[in-house]
């Protein structure tokens, strides 16, 4: 009876032992996974940076910034292919050390197809905010052959103030042709770079 009472203390505590080691394991890979999604440092100042292509076809609409831009041709794209909107996207996740535009919204997914690229600076928005941080400023340069977009700039940036609830005097928007050179120059592609600072509030 002893010997069986000893065996039963000696299985339970090899047992306790090994869901010890497994949560020591669950809880190291929560850890660096946790570690891997946000880099909680308590850094004043966040810079990220956001590149983005897209192929222009005839038969999309062409939209920039949020703004519908009357062309020929349009960017083919899984959503609406806003370049303007998935760069500043990407330039936010980077600052707050997450998964990149195409991680967060994979282009096979259905549910984004066609989809308003407003949605993605909705998300971007609600991550920096639940993470303490709002715009300290955004840098943009849209290179686009044609139409020209001088015009359109403030109706681009009066979005994407508004989007991120920041201020006029916090967006610029430059752009700039790509002097008739390589594929964007000839016309058959756009592309647009980020550089944001966030600010931490909390
Ligand atoms: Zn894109």
């Amino acid at each position: 009876m002893i010997i069986k009472l000893n065996i039963l203390i000696f299985i339970i505590l090899i047992i306790s032992s090994l869901c010890n080691a497994f949560m020591r394991n669950i809880n190291r890979i929560n850890n660096i996974k946790l570690r891997m999604a946000f880099d909680d440092e308590d850094l004043p100042l966040r810079i990220g940076h956001g590149f983005d292509i897209h192929r222009l076809i005839e038969g999309p609409k062409l939209v920039i910034g949020g703004v519908t831009i009357p062309h020929t041709k349009g960017a083919d794209a899984h959503s609406d292919g806003d370049a303007m909107y998935h760069s500043i996207v990407d330039a936010i996740l980077g600052a707050l050390t997450l998964p990149d535009i195409g991680q967060l919204f994979p282009d096979n997914d259905k549910q984004w197809k066609g989809a308003d690229s407003s949605i993605f600076m909705e998300e971007a928005y609600k991550k920096m905010t639940e993470r303490g941080y709002k715009i300290g400023n955004l840098d943009i340069t849209l290179i686009l052959q044609s139409p020209k977009v001088k015009d359109i700039k403030p109706a681009m940036k009066e979005n994407i103030v508004k989007l991120l609830r920041t201020t006029d005097g916090r967006v610029n928007i430059k752009a700039r042709t790509h002097e008739k050179v390589d594929s964007i120059g000839e016309g058959n592609s756009y592309a647009c770079h980020v550089v944001v600072m966030l600010q931490r509030v909390k």
